[in-house]
């Protein structure tokens, strides 16, 4: 018997989102595929003290219903700070509680997107946005990444090839998957475009405040002047990312239809852990978590970058990012990492990344790999950037 699912349940595409790359592996084996937070960096004292305190005092109107948008104060909360570290003028009416960054991106395109919409976004992309993305059937055009982010003559020219185009999708800081930061003159200039073109911008920027040099730029919502920009953030990457509590900044009709799909998919998220976390925020100080946070992962990334210098042959090119869980890495034509993952990497080196062809919405790129460096100690980046080193060393020659 077969049975008769929907078509956009498309069971063979999941392979990245599921975590597989980094299941089933050896005991000495490194995995440079997990993009999850390191829970050694947890604030476990303070969030439980800020969970056992939204218990204690939240009384029996703490398991009502809430707000189908969220908890009000966090709302507020959420506001101050990205328009303080963003430049985003928002207030808690703007802001948006979600069950994480992901049920934001589903959100946001099931507000936004009819079938075969065309929708561009950066090659290569966050495959849990394509994952979201598919739910509504979009026409994908993908306009590659330069160092300072997105292409933006690429850009203009599928803009004109494709004028219908109803939304761009970005990772502006320390993009998922290669690291890379789009510079101030890019966002400006891409909210112009999106005036001129009419397209909506969605900038999902949950690594915004893990930057290890400087300062964060000004949000690309900071030039936003008609309500088509939606910020979206998370506390998975800052924080924990078992709460599940995401966030978005949005104005007008945007935000209206948002709140209807919301009351459509989760008649608003668990108000207790939202409860909680507006406890957190406000017992603690979150930016000095973060300098804590970010010596931390700047350790990790600093030993991924001199491993790479020492291990990865010439041939190859790899991002400079300067924040964020990732570098990209980019081998000549003709290699292919999903098979050098399957065949080399993982079986006889012990040692996974996620391919290329999981970032892409055709799939149909194959010659790079994400690394990410959050899970791992510089021991174990030396170690296994040592054999991964000699790995594409291997696929390079065949
Ligand atoms: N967007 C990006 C760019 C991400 O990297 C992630 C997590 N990997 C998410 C959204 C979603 O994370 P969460 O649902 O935990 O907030």
């Amino acid at each position: 018997m077969t049975i008769r699912l929907a078509k956009r349940v498309n069971l063979a595409v999941p392979s990245a989102m599921s975590g597989l790359y980094s299941a089933n592996l050896s005991a000495d084996a490194v995995s440079f595929a997990a993009g999850q937070p390191n829970e050694r960096y947890f604030p476990t004292p303070a969030m439980t003290r800020a969970i056992d305190q939204a218990l204690a005092q939240g009384g029996q109107h703490l398991f009502q219903y809430h707000d189908v948008l969220g908890n009000p104060e966090l709302r507020a909360q959420l506001a101050a700070r990205i328009a303080r570290t963003g430049g985003v003028s928002a207030t808690q009416d703007n802001v948006v509680l979600t069950v994480g960054g992901q049920q934001g991106l589903e959100v946001i395109a099931k507000t936004v997107l009819n079938p075969g919409d065309d929708v561009i976004v950066e090659g290569p992309c966050y495959f849990g946005a394509l994952g979201a993305f598919d739910l509504c059937e979009p026409t994908y055009h993908t306009v590659p990444l330069q160092a300072d982010g997105v292409d933006l003559e690429q850009l203009e020219a599928t803009l004109k090839q494709y004028p219908e185009t109803k939304l761009f999708y970005t990772v502006p800081d320390y993009q998922n998957p290669t690291g890379v930061t789009m510079s101030v003159a890019k966002r400006q200039r891409l909210v112009a475009l999106a005036n001129q073109y009419d397209f909506i911008i969605l900038e999902d920027s949950p690594y915004r405040d893990l930057g290890y040099t400087g300062t964060p730029l000004p949000t690309i919502k900071h030039f936003d002047t008609q309500g088509r920009v939606v910020f979206l953030s998370s506390f998975s990457k800052i924080l924990v990312p078992g709460l599940r509590v995401g966030w978005l900044v949005a104005d007008g009709d945007l935000l209206a239809g948002i709140q209807k799909m919301l009351l459509a998919s989760n008649l608003g998220a668990a108000s207790v852990v939202q409860e909680a976390l507006a406890n957190y925020m406000k017992e603690n100080d979150l930016d000095a978590h973060m300098v804590e946070l970010k010596n931390h992962y700047h350790e990790q990334h600093d030993a991924m970058m001199a491993a790479i210098q020492k291990y990865v042959p010439d041939a190859v090119t790899v991002t400079h990012p300067t924040g964020g869980f990732y570098y990209w890495v980019t081998l000549p034509q003709g290699v292919d990492t999903t098979a050098v993952l399957a065949n080399i990497a993982a079986p006889q080196a012990h040692v996974t990344y996620i391919p290329s062809a999981n970032f892409y919405p055709q799939h149909d790129v194959h010659n790079g790999l994400r690394l990410s460096y959050s899970g791992v100690t510089p021991a174990q980046i030396d170690a296994g950037m040592r054999r991964l080193g000699r790995v594409l060393e291997t696929a390079i020659r065949r």
